[in-house]
């Protein structure tokens, strides 16, 4: 019963022996062991009330909560106080009873309808439902926030991560391509353009430095033969070796320039005329010692001059004039521009 809010009753009621407009009640009937005895129906509780139907009235609705207990059902079933309050939680029946103040006579009533009206769900429980509803939603929402944002930030880490190896690529591209400006790109020495500066910073008679400088001017000798025996690429990896071999034979202070074609420079800083004729024989006969890829012997000629009261360029020249001077005493030999 707990269920139903109103009652709606749409009933005639008169008296056909008299104008008096009858009066009718409403019972809602309701057993507790509290207070009911099972066999006697008077102890069943009355909750009611009384009202005038009349006719043709149509529908009177009756709020459930207007429901009162009859006294004189209290009084005789002595009802302590605490059961003396509505009740429909054990609802047994509902009943139609005349009125008060009835007189015997002729009545006429015609029952056209009886609804009990209430919520499917009851309005705590509708609360509740909604609250359960909007905490799942909230609740859901925010698993799906988490979960976006936790994507961004894995998107954004991965960006960052793949800009960070294309910004450390993109340097050591920069360093290669540094490099490669100063280097000769076959055999990796350096290429005259590097050179310069630091011979202009250096050694020219403005940088009035006076400083020791030597240079050794080397030529393959009979370089064409090894082209013309086993090929342009062969010849390309013998100037590889070459540079390898010659390197082998400096400190980190000597400057290996690839001066063009199969000829190179040497720049020893700091040493003397002597000591640069030395360096000149120790690398000569690396190379004349050394076991070649094309499986030949390979020599080198060697012209050396230090820097006088001169221009490099001019020592370079005098340089490479002992180299001739070498080349036509028989090659394989070192040549000393005094
Ligand atoms: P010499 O003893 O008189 O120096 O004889 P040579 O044959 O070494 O001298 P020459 O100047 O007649 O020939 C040099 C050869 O070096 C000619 C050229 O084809 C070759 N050469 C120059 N640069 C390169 C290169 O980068 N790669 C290859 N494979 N050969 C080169
Ligand atoms: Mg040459
Ligand atoms: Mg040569």
């Amino acid at each position: 019963m707990d269920k139903f809010h109103t009652i709606r009753l749409n009933i005639d009621f008169e008296q056909l022996d008299s104008d008096a407009e009858p009066s009718l009640r409403f019972y809602l009937r309701n057993f507790n062991e509290a207070y009911s005895t099972e066999g006697n129906d008077y102890t069943q509780k009355y909750n009611g009330v009384e009202f005038k139907p009349g006719t043709g009235q149509g529908i009177i609705e009756i709020p459930i909560a207007n429901l009162q207990v009859m006294t004189w059902w209290l009084a005789d079933n002595n009802i302590p106080i605490e059961h003396s309050a509505p009740e429909y939680t054990n609802s047994t029946k509902f009943e139609l009873a005349t009125g008060s103040a009835h007189h015997n006579g002729q009545y006429r009533m015609v029952i056209k309808s009886i609804e009990f009206v209430g919520h499917y769900i009851s309005g705590e429980k509708l609360m509740l439902g909604l609250l359960v509803f909007w905490v799942s939603l909230a609740l859901i929402y925010s698993i799906v926030e988490i979960r976006r944002s936790h994507q961004l930030i894995l998107q954004a880490h991965f960006r960052q991560d793949h800009l960070k190896k294309l910004n450390r690529s993109l340097k050591e591209q920069n360093v290669h391509f540094a490099e490669l400006a100063n280097r000769d790109a076959l055999t990796g020495a350096m290429n005259r353009h590097s050179i310069r500066e630091w011979l202009d910073v250096n050694f020219e008679k403005e940088a009035n430095t006076a400083k020791l400088l030597s240079a050794l001017y080397l030529d393959i000798d009979h370089f064409k033969h090894v082209n013309d025996q086993y090929g342009h690429g062969m010849g390309d990896d013998i100037l590889r070796e070459f540079t390898m071999v010659v390197l082998s034979a400096l400190s980190p202070s000597e400057r290996l320039v690839r001066w063009g074609g199969e000829e190179f420079v040497v720049f020893c800083p700091g040493m003397e005329l002597s000591e640069a004729a030395e360096l000149a024989e120790r690398v000569r006969h690396k190379v004349e010692a050394h076991i070649w890829v094309h499986g030949d012997v390979l020599t080198t000629s060697i012209g050396v001059a230090s820097l006088g009261n001169e221009r490099t360029n001019e020592m370079l020249t005098r340089a490479d004039e002992a180299l001739y001077l070498a080349k036509r005493k028989g090659r394989n030999q070192v040549t000393i521009s005094e």
